[in-house]
């Protein structure tokens, strides 16, 4: 493949690096989540404000109708200015772009615009304690009265879910059907007494994600997506778009910290230690090797429409690569690294999550084994 950027990608990328030189978001607010999450709404709408919040989109809907290597630019040069990941990410990414493929025209008109400003939030209310690699075996339930849906279940892990207007819900409507053919997707209205929402406290300290418990929360049927019964077709649009656009982020973010602990290893005149240099050499290497895979991945969707099979293996080597990188830090800094509330500890436990979250790396492992490599099934 050529890498080159064509004359259009490379005026796209000088506007888009202009745009992020005269928009400084302001410095991140530390050790208070709901000052940060407000801070990342705000650069979200100075975003949308420019037509930036979500290039990828159609300009009907708000958007530039960006190309996938111009929507890896965006990606590329957001990690790049340090500027953080719009508010409204599961909205732009997730949310936005399955409402356009499966939705009414009443769907798109009300749902679209709020997400692109950030003035709506939205959450994907996929897992749940039993369900979470088979997501298929979820069991929270929608039965329908009058025109409206009853939803009873919970779910959990649910990222932003307290800062949500919106919930991406996959619930069973027919128990009798065979498990991926039972299900509807909704868009659920997360502000009812039915709704309650309670944060996890993680590792880090923070409250990333939260358990969903659902009781008797109503849904109107014109807040089916894509048809009754048709939930397991519609949540895989969401799952698709899931890994394409962050990973160029993620490799951005994945370089500035790598590029962070070389300096720091530089200010303490570490680096003429033959094995300290052997390993951020190695962990060099894996850096480039992910950017290179990220664009290889950006080929195939190119080429067959969709994301294809490869964006496993870019999830994954990310995943161990930051987890390696994090671990030789507090290796390499000592007790400082880990020191409660610093960034270095920060960073080292929250890259615990990383082979867990968008998939885990043993079913990432699987899907790499029998789609790229055409292996047998493991079961
Ligand atoms: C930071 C973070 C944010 C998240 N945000 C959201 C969110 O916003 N919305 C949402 O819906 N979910 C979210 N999740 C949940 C995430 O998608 C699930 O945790 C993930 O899919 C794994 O499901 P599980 O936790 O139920 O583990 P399980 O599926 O129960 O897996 C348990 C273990 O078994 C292994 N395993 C399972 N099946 C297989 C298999 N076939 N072959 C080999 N090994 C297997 C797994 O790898 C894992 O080690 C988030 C998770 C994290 C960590």
């Amino acid at each position: 493949m050529d890498l080159t950027f064509s004359e259009p990608e490379l005026a796209f990328r000088d506007e888009l690096r202009a745009w992020f030189g005269e928009h400084d978001p302001g410095r991140e607010p530390e050790h208070d989540e709901d000052a940060h999450y407000a801070w990342r709404r705000a650069f979200q709408r100075q975003l949308a404000q420019d037509g930036w919040a979500a290039v990828h989109w159609p300009p009907e809907y708000g958007g530039r109708g960006a190309t996938l290597t111009q929507s890896a630019i965006f990606f590329e040069e957001l990690g790049r200015s340090g500027s953080p990941l719009p508010a409204n990410v599961l909205g732009l990414l997730l949310a936005g772009p399955t409402i356009m493929t499966w939705g009414t025209p009443e769907q798109k008109e009300r749902h679209l615009a709020p997400i692109l400003t950030a003035e709506e939030i939205w959450c994907q209310g996929f897992s749940e304690p039993d369900a979470g690699s088979d997501l298929a075996s979820l069991k929270t339930r929608a039965v329908p009265d009058g025109d409206e849906w009853v939803v009873t279940g919970q779910k959990v892990w649910t990222s932003g879910a307290q800062y949500s207007k919106w919930c991406m819900l996959v619930a069973r409507t027919d128990p009798e059907a065979p498990k991926h053919k039972g299900l509807t997707y909704f868009l659920m209205d997360m502000e009812q007494e039915g709704v309650q929402v309670r944060p996890l406290r993680q590792i880090t300290g923070e409250s990333e994600f939260n358990e969903l418990f659902i009781d008797g929360a109503r849904i109107p049927d014109e807040n089916v997506l894509g048809g009754v019964g048709n939930g397991w077709k519609v949540a895989l649009t969401t799952l698709m778009n899931e890994r394409s656009g962050l990973a160029f982020f993620l490799q951005v973010r994945l370089r500035q910290v790598l590029d962070r602990l070389i300096a720091e290893a530089a200010q303490r005149d570490l680096l003429d230690d033959p094995v300290i240099a052997d390993r951020l050499g190695e962990l060099h290497l894996r850096a480039e090797v992910l950017r290179l895979t990220a664009y290889r991945g950006l080929t195939a969707i190119e080429k067959y429409g969709q994301p294809g099979p490869e964006g496993s293996l870019t999830k994954w080597m990310w995943s161990e690569t930051n987890q390696q990188l994090t671990q030789f830090a507090a290796d390499l800094l000592g007790p400082e690294a880990l020191i409660a509330g610093g960034r270095w500890s920060y960073e080292l436990l929250r890259a615990r999550g990383n082979s867990i979250e968008g998939g885990t790396t043993e079913v990432l492992k699987n899907i790499v084994a029998e789609r790229v490599l055409g292996l047998p099934k493991a079961r």
